[in-house]
C-alpha cells in the first residue's frame, strides 16, 4: 500500500489551531528573550537565488539585531550544534557557520553544468 496523505477538513483544522498554546506557554527557554521576535523573518532567511550584494546587506541588518540580543551565545551554540543550515543565527550567516565548523552544508558547491550536445 502506498503512502496516503490525509487532508483535514477545514473545521477540524480550525479546532486544532484553537489548541495551539500561546507563545508565553510554550516555555521556549532562551528563545523567549530573542531580540528578533517580531522582526521581519526575511531579514534572517533570504531567498534561494539572492544577489551577493543583497544578501550581504540583508545579513548585515540581521546581524545588527543579533548584536544587541541577550541570548546571542545560546542561539549561536544551538545553530552550530544542530546545525542550522539556513539563515542568520547568533550573529552568524550560513557562510560564517560553514567557516566556523569547517564543513560545507553543500548548498554553495556549484553544480556541474550539462554539456550542450548538438
Ligand atoms: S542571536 Fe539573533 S537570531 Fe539568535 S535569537 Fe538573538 S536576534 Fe534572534
Amino acid at each position: 500500500m502506498g503512502n496516503r496523505v490525509a487532508l483535514l477538513p477545514a473545521r477540524r483544522s480550525a479546532r486544532n489551531a484553537a489548541r495551539i498554546p500561546a507563545i508565553a506557554d510554550l516555555r521556549l527557554g532562551w528563545q523567549e528573550q530573542a531580540r528578533c521576535q517580531g522582526a521581519d523573518a526575511r531579514l534572517f532567511f533570504g531567498p534561494e537565488k539572492e544577489r551577493t550584494r543583497d544578501r550581504e546587506a540583508r545579513e548585515g541588518e540581521a546581524k545588527q539585531i543579533c548584536a544587541s540580543c541577550p541570548v546571542l551565545r545560546d542561539c549561536r551554540a544551538h545553530a552550530l550544534g544542530t546545525p542550522e543550515l539556513f539563515g542568520v543565527w547568533g550573529g552568524l550567516s550560513e557562510a560564517d557557520r560553514e567557516l566556523a565548523t569547517g564543513s560545507s552544508f553543500g548548498r554553495r558547491i556549484p553544480r556541474p553544468r550539462p554539456v550542450p550536445t548538438r
